[in-house]
């Protein structure tokens, strides 16, 4: 199973990431999380990566796709994945489809969680991350049991940067600009399903098994 996730940022990816990532049993691929990790480590890619994440805006094509291929060609993706947060442009994801081809591969699904604009503005400002294992959580819809730490590790919440106000409607600028036109292009394929995400966290995930349920053993 091989599945994208796609919506704006604030759609709540993440944690319905980790939900179908256990319901299919693939590993979750985010590359949001992985630059993340690259700029809390300090690395060379880091500190490419955060002038271009800070801004909110989009880390160039040479240093995305190549971090992802090279995350492809490891072994536990071998029976699927599922990637949050690439492609996100219509380059990126032809070099995908182009990739999966070379090994007589594609993908099954495009699920696009849909929420508005308006909705994400006023969402954005609650939500915190866990610096540690990228958990998500927000103050109000998806608070963790011990006010700012994270439940599963134990590590003290943050609000990214590139959640403030101006990086937020960076975000949705460059959303709309470059990662809109990639539901065209999947809906071309034939693989887009959409769920709507303004509803309660535990909803969105039960629309997701439903419209997933032909893949589920
Ligand atoms: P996310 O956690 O998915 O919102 O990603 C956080 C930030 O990482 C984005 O705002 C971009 O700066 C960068 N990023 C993540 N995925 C990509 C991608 N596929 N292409 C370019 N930049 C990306």
């Amino acid at each position: 199973m091989r599945i994208v996730l796609l919506g704006p940022p604030g759609a709540g990816k993440g944690t319905q990431a980790q939900y179908i990532s256990t319901l299919f049993k693939i590993p979750h691929i985010s590359t949001g999380d992985i630059f993340m990790r690259n700029v809390s480590k300090g690395t060379e890619l880091g500190l490419k990566a955060k002038e271009y994440m800070n801004k909110g805006q989009l880390v160039p094509d040479e240093l995305t796709i190549s971090l992802v291929e090279s995350r492809l060609r490891e072994d536990d993706v071998k029976d699927g994945y599922l990637l949050d947060g690439f492609p996100r442009t219509v380059n990126q994801a032809e070099v995908l489809c182009s990739f999966l081809e070379e090994s007589g591969e594609s993908l099954d699904v495009a699920l696009l969680i849909d929420v508005p604009t308006s909705f994400i503005k006023e969402r954005m400002p609650g939500r915190r991350i866990c610096p540690n294992c990228s958990a998500t959580y927000h103050v109000e819809f998806n608070p963790p049991k011990v006010d700012n730490i994270c439940d599963i590790c134990q590590t003290g919440l943050v609000q990214r940067k590139d959640d403030l106000p101006q990086a937020v409607e960076e975000r949705l600028k460059v959303y709309s600009e470059f990662t809109v036109p990639l539901i065209e292009f999947f809906e071309k394929k034939g693989i887009v399903k959409k769920v709507d995400g303004t509803l309660e966290i535990e909803e969105v995930s039960k629309s997701i098994a439903k419209v997933l349920k032909e893949y589920i053993d």
